[in-house]
C-alpha cells in the first residue's frame, strides 16, 4: 500500500505535533473492516471513503498508515466495522474479534435494533467484544429525520449491555443534534436507566460548530457513565468548550479513520459546518476544492492540531493531555474486560 505523505505533512508533525503528543495514543473510534465483511453482491458507492484503501481498512493497513503519519507514537485502538446495511454484521464482529486482544486492541459489534438478543450476545461473547456500535442506517421503517435515540437499540439489547457493563458508542440522530431537546432528554434518560452501560457520545454529540455544543453538555456531564469521543471534531472552540464543561476523565480521543485519513478539514460556516475536501470523496456535507486552492493535510492531523490547541487554551496539564489521549480510554475498555483479562468464549455470560 502506498501512503501519500508530503513534505508539508512531515513539517506539521515535526513542528506542531511531535513535541506535544504523548508516546501512546488510544484511538477510541476507528472503523476497521476486511473485504469479507461486505454482503456478497454489493459494492461501495463510487466516492465512498471505504475505497481510499481499496475497499478494506484492516488493522494492518491502519498501523501501516500510522507508521508514516505518527512515527513515534504507539497506537492502541477501539475498532468496529463500517456501519452500513450492506455490511454483514456477524462477519464484521468476527473480524473485530480476530484483531482484538483486549489489551491494546478492543472491538465493538455493529448492532441493529432488530437483531435478536441471542445473536447480539453471541456476536459479543464469541468474539470477546466490549460493546456495541449502533447506527441510524440500521433502523428500519423510519426516515433518518424521524429516528430518535430510543430507536437505535432494543430494550433487550440495552438490558444486556447494562448487565455486562458494555460500551455503547452512540451517534446521536436528529438535525438539531446535541442541543436538540428530545436528544437531550433521551441522552440523560439512557444513561440513568442503564447505569452500568458506558455510553460514549461520538463526535462530542456531533456538535461540529460552537453554537451546537454550547449549553449541550451539562445533562450528560452529570451522568457518571457518559463519555465523549472527539472523532472528526477539529474545531478548537468546540474542543475547548468540551474540555471546560465536561469531566476530563471521561473524554476520549477518537479519529474516525479511515475517514480521518483523507485530506480535508471540517469548518464552521454561519452556525453550520462543512467538510472542505482536498480529495474527491463524499463524506456528508462535503465541499470540494476542485480548483486546488488550498494545500490540505489529513483530517487526522487537523484533529490532533485542534485538540492540542484546545488543550492549551483550556489550560490542560500534560498529565490531563495524556489522559484524554490515552489513559481514559485504556481504563474504560480495560475495566469492561475486568482484571482477569479476556475470558474464553462463552465464559463472559453472567
Ligand atoms: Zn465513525
Amino acid at each position: 500500500m502506498t501512503i501519500d505523505y508530503h513534505d508539508n505533512d512531515r513539517h506539521i508533525y515535526e513542528s506542531e505535533l511531535r513535541a506535544l503528543l504523548p508516546a501512546r495514543l488510544f484511538d477510541a473510534h476507528v472503523h476497521l473492516f476486511d473485504a469479507a465483511s461486505r454482503l456478497p453482491g454489493t459494492t461501495w458507492p463510487p466516492k465512498s471513503c471505504g475505497l481510499k484503501f481499496g475497499g478494506a481498512f484492516t488493522r494492518a493497513a491502519y498501523l501501516d498508515w500510522a507508521k508514516t503519519w505518527l512515527p513515534e507514537q504507539e497506537l492502541h485502538l477501539n475498532s468496529f466495522g463500517w456501519p452500513a446495511r450492506d455490511q454483514d454484521r456477524d462477519r464484521a464482529a468476527t473480524y473485530s474479534g480476530a484483531i482484538s486482544d483486549n489489551r491494546r486492541f478492543f472491538g465493538l459489534a455493529l448492532v441493529a435494533p432488530a437483531d435478536p438478543i441471542a445473536a447480539v450476545r453471541a456476536r459479543v461473547e464469541t468474539n470477546g467484544l466490549v460493546g456495541y456500535k449502533p447506527y441510524l442506517d440500521f433502523v428500519e421503517g423510519k426516515s433518518a429525520a424521524e429516528i430518535t435515540i430510543a430507536d437505535l437499540l432494543s430494550p433487550a439489547q440495552l438490558d444486556y449491555a447494562n448487565e455486562r457493563g458494555l460500551a455503547i458508542m452512540l451517534h446521536i440522530p436528529r438535525p438539531g443534534r446535541l442541543t436538540d431537546p428530545l436528544n437531550q432528554s433521551q441522552m440523560v434518560a439512557l444513561c440513568r436507566r442503564y447505569p452500568r452501560a458506558r455510553i460514549i457520545f461520538a463526535h462530542i454529540g456531533r456538535a461540529y460548530y460552537l453554537r451546537n455544543v454550547r449549553g449541550g453538555l451539562d445533562g450528560i456531564a452529570a451522568c457518571p457513565n457518559a463519555y465523549l469521543d472527539t472523532a472528526m471534531v477539529n474545531h478548537e472552540g468546540v474542543l475547548a468548550y468540551a474540555f471546560r464543561h465536561f469531566p476530563l476523565d471521561r473524554i476520549l480521543v477518537g479519529s474516525d479513520a479511515p475517514i480521518a485519513c483523507l485530506r480535508g478539514k471540517s469548518v464552521e460556516i454561519n452556525n453550520q459546518y462543512a467538510y472542505l475536501m482536498g480529495e474527491d470523496y463524499e463524506i456528508g456535507t462535503s465541499i470540494h476544492d476542485t480548483g486546488g486552492a488550498i494545500q490540505f493535510t489529513s483530517f487526522y492531523y487537523e484533529q490532533l492540531r485542534g485538540i492540542l490547541l484546545a488543550a492549551e487554551s483550556a489550560g490542560l496539564t500534560p498529565a490531563q493531555v495524556a489522559d484524554i489521549f490515552f489513559n481514559n480510554a485504556h481504563k474504560l475498555f480495560s475495566a469492561i474486560i475486568g482484571p482477569q483479562g479476556p475470558l474464553p468464549t462463552g465464559a463472559l455470560t453472567p
